[in-house]
């Protein structure tokens, strides 16, 4: 997408942080980056280790992977597989999260995989 907005999953891309994130206009703390998917620290780490994975590509939610576009999700698993190695947490282990919907306490409308590692996390959630 080169010029101006177009709509995907009924909302302005333009409008969007993660697409701004990706287009370089709002500054992250990149941690890797690919064609399709952009990897950063979360803002407001839970942990500490705390990234983003987000496809390039504007998906709203989880509630928006279809047939065509599901292969975006096992490559930034294998993103993950990677980084987690890089980071040293993959041996003790980590939580992958994606929270899709208001339920779910999605605030970022564009899909993103949260991981978080590096201390003993709690389960359930709240
Ligand atoms: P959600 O609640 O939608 O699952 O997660 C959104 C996440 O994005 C939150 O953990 C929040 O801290 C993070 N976030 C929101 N705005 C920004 C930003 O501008 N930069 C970065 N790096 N993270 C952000
Ligand atoms: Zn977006």
């Amino acid at each position: 997408m080169k010029f101006g907005f177009s709509v995907k999953g009924g909302e302005f891309m333009g409008d969007c942080i993660f697409c701004k994130i990706v287009a370089g206009e709002i500054p992250s703390k990149k941690i890797y980056e690919d064609d399709k998917v952009l990897a950063f620290y979360d803002i407001s780490p839970e942990a500490p280790v705390h990234f983003l994975v987000v496809p390039k590509e504007h998906i709203v939610s989880a509630n928006d992977i279809t047939e065509e576009n599901c292969s975006i999700v096992s490559h930034i698993f294998l993103v993950i597989n990677k980084i987690v190695r890089d980071l040293n947490i993959s041996e003790n282990g980590y939580r992958i999260v994606n929270n899709c919907g208001t339920d779910g306490g999605q605030t970022v409308n564009h899909i993103h995989f949260h991981v978080l590692g590096a201390r003993e996390l709690k389960w359930p959630p709240g």
